[in-house]
């Protein structure tokens, strides 16, 4: 079968970490793929979540299924997490949220649902934005539209281009947005302007669907959800994909939600009976692991507080590391300004470099960065950051 055809692409940034792994030099840095590292450079199991799986692993009687929508208990816990405990929402009923497979799977999973109803849409991306994001909708069905979001001038969000876009964007469109921590800039919205792109949506009637994969690596846990706060405060329907890879680290136990906004509860069960037979024809039903031990951090006030901490942490060492980065290059006598990297929010950072640059550093001194110039933050340590310093240093003079 397979004679005839041409391999597929490498995925540019898994493709980038294989390369990082054969490459032999020891002092080999990779700020490519987008997981948390700490200081000594491994990504960690959160004592919270080791600690909720030693409890569950005691506690669990069954590897039965779990219903097609996950755990209740899992859904109930993200639905507080997103819109608050006393939220408006989750009182009312009308929020359908389903344990799905990372944050990727609830982006297909809405895609999916989103096809059958909105046959004829078109999906609305930043530029730029997550590349899995049109290759997820693209798979679905959906062609895909821009909307202007990095202004490289500012370093900021250009966000007259933006809303200028997404009042033309038609009745019925997908407007998909990062709710804070943008990957690949981490440039975000403020609070003002979340509410007049709420209003615009609300006015033109396309669909949010908010992409909130970094909740806590912002501000905080509870300061990161305002936007989701905004748009369920509308009253309109609007979709979020969420996960718990990166704020929990469970990258690996496939642990997200699609939560599926309604005006009314009527309407929310309606959605619910659709999401749960789009799931039933694709993977049935979600993993249990990693939603289980979640919910046990979720309902566990001790394990709650220590999950807090944990993320405090994880947030500050990445702030650091940017202190560290652009003091580093300063303190070298690079003229270009990099103040900005300061300023950017969760992981990511547009570092302004340019291609060559990216490739001399590979060739040169093995640092792994992405084309375009993203930076993992998280893979800088108190022990690379001056090797990284010094080579960047070196390709700008
Ligand atoms: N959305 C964005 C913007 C991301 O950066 C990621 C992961 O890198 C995801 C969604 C999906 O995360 P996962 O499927 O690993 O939970």
């Amino acid at each position: 079968m397979w004679k005839e055809i041409d391999a597929a692409p490498a995925d540019a940034i898994l493709g980038l970490t294989e390369a990082f792994k054969s490459d032999s030099n020891p002092k080999k840095v990779n700020l490519g793929v987008g997981v948390f590292k700490d200081d000594q450079g491994t990504t960690p199991i959160l004592k919270c979540i080791k600690a909720a799986e030693k409890k569950l692993v005691e506690t669990e009687s069954t590897k039965g299924y779990l219903p097609i929508s996950g755990s209740p208990a899992y859904a109930a816990n993200v639905q507080k997490l997103l819109f608050g405990a006393d939220s408006e929402v989750i009182a009312s009923g009308r929020a359908a949220t389903i344990h799905s497979p990372g944050g990727t799977g609830a982006l297909r999973v809405g895609a999916d649902l989103l096809k059958k109803f909105r046959p004829d849409a078109t999906l609305w991306v930043s530029t730029p934005t997550w590349a899995n994001h049109k290759g997820i909708f693209t798979a679905a069905g959906f062609g895909i539209g821009d909307y202007p979001y990095y202004d490289p001038q500012t370093k900021g969000v250009d966000f007259e281009g933006m809303l200028a876009a997404l009042e033309n964007v038609p009745a019925g469109d997908i407007v998909l947005m990062h709710v804070c921590c943008h990957n690949p800039t981490g440039v975000d919205l403020v609070g003002g302007q979340w509410d007049q792109v709420v209003e615009v949506a609300k006015a033109k009637g396309w669909m949010p669907f908010l992409d909130f994969a970094y909740q806590g690596f912002g501000d905080g846990v509870e300061e990161d959800r305002a936007a989701v706060e905004k748009f369920a405060a509308a009253g309109i329907d609007f979709f979020v994909a969420s996960s718990f890879s990166k704020n929990l680290g469970l990258y690996n136990e496939r642990t997200g939600a699609l939560t599926v906004v309604s005006p009314t509860a009527a309407e929310s069960a309606v959605a619910m009976s659709h999401i749960k037979t789009t799931i039933r024809v694709n993977y049935s039903n979600p993993p249990a692991h990693g939603g289980l031990a979640a919910s046990m951090v979720l309902d566990d006030s001790a394990l709650y507080d220590q999950w807090i901490g944990e993320v405090a942490e994880m947030r500050d060492r990445i702030r650091n590391m940017r202190a560290l980065l652009v003091d580093g290059l300063v303190a070298r006598g690079v003229g270009q300004d990099f103040s900005f990297i300061k300023e950017q929010r969760g992981m990511f950072s547009f570092s302004g470099l340019s291609n060559e640059v990216v490739a001399w550093l590979k060739e040169n001194k093995a640092i792994y960065i992405v084309g375009g110039g993203r930076i993992n933050v998280a893979g800088l340590t108190t022990a690379n950051i001056g090797y990284v310093c010094d080579a960047i240093a070196e390709a700008l003079k």
